[in-house]
């Protein structure tokens, strides 16, 4: 069978935006971190589900998934609501496209994400292959309200030598209130960390946001010389998105 029925084991609540919650892990279950899975409810019988990404790692006992609250979202309007011990059913294949396997290897390592889209990054910069792998890993997170920056002090507490961090909010007074793709078009992103104009010879970019981001960001990537990975071959910069926009009309 596809989906097996797993129960809550915690339950974390950031924002009336956001939450994240734990559950237990079903048997044989295997991912490469940073890959994505489809879950869901069954209301009256039938199955309501939609992929996320998986915010733990591979190491872990259980499986941990941030998500977004849409108010009148077939998924999430419930999801919200749930509690540990109740059930949640998580189908057995992983898969993604943000995964270090589909990078060639690299200097410092982007990791440019919008709202939820940071989900896949916490699970690879919790993995010490990824500081293995590159010299620096660079993760900037964009959300509109200071509430909505998720798992900030958890980051807060893997930054160093390695690790960079930098969160940034749009509709609010904050520290950095650039959008990632601007910081990161303009240059400013690389003047503030201090480190070199990422380059596609030498660096490796990985992008999970809203589809604008994806697209402003990989049209400034591939007309300066980047190559996105896909059915074609490994590149040095790799996407996923963090949703997909309703159909208008
Ligand atoms: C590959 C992939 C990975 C995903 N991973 C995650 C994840 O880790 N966490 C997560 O919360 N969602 C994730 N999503 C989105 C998720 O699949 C659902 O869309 C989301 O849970 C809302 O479900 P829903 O049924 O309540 O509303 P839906 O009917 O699915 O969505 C309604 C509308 O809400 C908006 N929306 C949906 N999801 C988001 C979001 N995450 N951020 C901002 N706006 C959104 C969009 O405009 C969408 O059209 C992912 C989607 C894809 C394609």
């Amino acid at each position: 069978m596809a989906y097996t029925e797993q129960r809550i084991t915690s339950i974390q609540r950031w924002s009336e935006k956001n939450f994240s919650f734990t559950t237990t892990r079903p048997e044989k279950f295997q991912f490469d971190n940073g890959e994505f899975v489809t879950l869901g409810l069954r209301q009256e019988g039938k199955l309501i589900a939609r992929a996320y990404s998986i915010v733990s790692t591979n190491e872990d006992d259980h499986l941990e998934f941030f998500s977004i609250h849409v108010p009148d979202g077939p998924l999430t309007s419930r999801l919200v609501n749930i509690r540990e011990g109740e059930g949640v059913w998580i189908n057995s294949k992983p898969t993604g496209s943000l995964t270090l396997k589909y990078l060639q290897p690299g200097r410092n390592l982007y990791l440019l994400a919008t709202g939820t889209g940071l989900a896949p990054f916490i699970s690879l910069i919790r993995d010490p292959e990824v500081y293995r792998q590159y010299e620096k890993v660079i993760l900037v997170h964009t959300v509109r309200t200071k509430v909505e920056l998720a798992y900030k002090e958890q980051i807060r507490s893997l930054t160093g030598e390695h690790l960079v961090y930098v969160p940034t909010v749009t509709r609010e007074t904050f520290e950095n209130s650039a959008r990632v793709s601007d910081l990161f078009c303009s240059g400013e992103l690389f003047s503030n960390i201090g480190l070199p104009v990422a380059d596609p010879q030498y660096d490796r970019v990985m992008l999970c946001g809203n589809p604008h981001m994806l697209d402003e960001m990989t049209a400034y990537l591939e007309s300066g010389g980047w190559t996105m990975t896909n059915y074609k071959g490994v590149g040095n910069f790799t996407i996923e998105k963090a949703f997909v926009l309703a159909k208008e009309g």
